[in-house]
């Protein structure tokens, strides 16, 4: 089958397109043929880059109104014959397409066929996911009106893999009455990315699901940390939305929510701004006042910014807590996993957090750790630490396209 594998964001659409079925899981064979992105949708020199595997990139700068258009561009762009991606001429070979969806609340703990029923129970949860859900609903809407019932589509939620945490991890100390009217709740997000280096991981030591006790820190710009016991999540970082936990890119993680009121107070804004101020000028970018990319405050920290520094130590630390809170809840653990941008590049910042855990059963092996970098899949950890380390970079793309294939073809999920 070949999936359009479809994440849409307030301003931007980014795709894959992907063949694999059924029997090319085991082997591996599974194959992406293209992809793209485009970004600045809404303005008139929106940024169009797409590439067909083993052909030059296209770059380009045109107006791109809406999600649809940009649906539209896609698609003339993989119908135009100078294209020429493998194995796809025209959008009649196409055969599903998976979207992203950041919020499945209570209601989607798998990935789901996208019917009438299933649009309505999304469009509820952009409550929860106010700046998320509504631009996933627009590529599904778009999809729908530029395909009709021709191509099934699947909706593949962020938060679906952590349904399995137990009630005291997922609930909030609050009064029950705000869960049960407005269930607020922890959700938890990167779930596809939480699932994919954790099959991964059983996969490359050949073992099963029940033996999977592990910690998997997804360190992008949005960062997140989950506990798995039996393969399955049983706490995550993230909480209602994903402003809770690690300190990131630009959000604080966790913090004293007094701290809100406080500064209301103070006259700083509205809770609006507040909030605004929290997701997006925070984290290392708020803390260095340089730059969200731990690359830039590497080389700021290595030249002596102190700013920059402290940026990185506190990143480091946060995550350090949540390790020992996850070693304690699943009491031990085989394995920690580091992924996404941060996690499989900065051999600075796993360095930084594994420091220091000798005691806990963490030794880094510094030269294995200085290889892992650029995609590559490597247990860092010394031969003799009692939990290895590895570094296993993500693929949501293929884990969004298999769960397609397998709701398409009516196949449950094993892992
Ligand atoms: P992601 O959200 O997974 O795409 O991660 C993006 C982030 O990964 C960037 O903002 C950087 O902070 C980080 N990153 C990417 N490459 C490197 C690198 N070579 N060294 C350190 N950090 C990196």
């Amino acid at each position: 089958m070949n999936v359009f594998v479809l994440n849409c964001g307030s301003s931007s659409v980014k795709f894959q397109i992907i063949n694999t079925d059924l029997e090319m899981f085991d082997t591996d064979s599974d194959r992406r043929v293209a992809k793209g992105l485009i970004e600045r949708v809404g303005k008139d020199d929106a940024i169009i880059n797409f590439e067909a595997d083993g052909q030059p990139p296209v770059k380009t700068t045109e107006p791109i109104h809406d999600h649809r258009q940009a649906i539209l561009r896609i698609k003339k762009w993989m119908e135009d014959p100078a294209t020429k991606i493998n194995g796809i001429h025209s959008w009649d070979d196409i055969h599903a397409i998976g979207h992203r969806v950041v919020h499945g609340g209570e209601k989607f703990t798998k990935s789901v066929k996208i019917d009438k029923e299933v649009l309505a129970q999304i469009e509820e949860c952009s409550d929860l996911a106010p700046l998320h859900n509504p631009a996933n609903l627009k590529g599904i809407n778009a999809c729908s009106e530029i395909f009709g019932d021709r191509i099934p589509q699947v909706a593949v939620f962020d938060t679906s893999f952590h349904s399995t945490m137990p009630e005291e991890a997922y609930m909030y100390a609050i009064p029950l009455d705000y869960y049960e009217k407005y269930k607020v709740r922890r959700y938890g997000f990167h779930g596809t990315s939480h699932r994919y280096v954790a099959y991964r991981y059983r996969k490359l030591l050949g073992i099963p699901k029940e033996k999977v006790n592990i910690i998997t820190l997804h360190l992008g710009n949005g960062c997140s940390a989950a506990a798995l016991r039996k393969g399955e999540s049983i706490n995550t970082s993230m909480g209602l939305t994903p402003l809770e936990g690690l300190v990131m890119g630009t959000r604080s993680g966790d913090l004293d929510p007094a701290v809100i009121e406080y500064l209301y107070n103070k006259g700083t804004g509205s809770v609006a701004d507040i909030f605004n101020m929290l997701n997006k000028k925070s984290g290392v970018l708020g803390v260095s006042g340089l730059s969200n990319d731990m690359r830039d405050l590497e080389k700021a920290a290595k030249e002596g910014n102190h700013r920059a520094q402290l940026a990185l130590k506190m990143f480091a630390l946060r995550v350090k807590k949540y390790i020992g809170a996850y070693l304690a809840e699943l009491n031990g653990a085989e394995a920690i996993i580091f992924t996404a941008g941060i996690g499989e590049n900065s051999v600075l910042m796993r360095k930084m957090i594994c420091n220091g855990l000798e005691n806990l059963g963490i030794e880094l092996d510094e030269e294995l750790n200085k290889q892992a970098v650029g995609g590559k899949c490597l247990k860092i950890s010394k031969a003799g630490s009692r939990i290895a380390v590895w570094v296993i970079p993500t693929n949501e793309e293929l884990l969004l396209a298999r769960d397609t294939v397998r709701v398409v073809r009516d196949v449950p999920r094993n892992w």
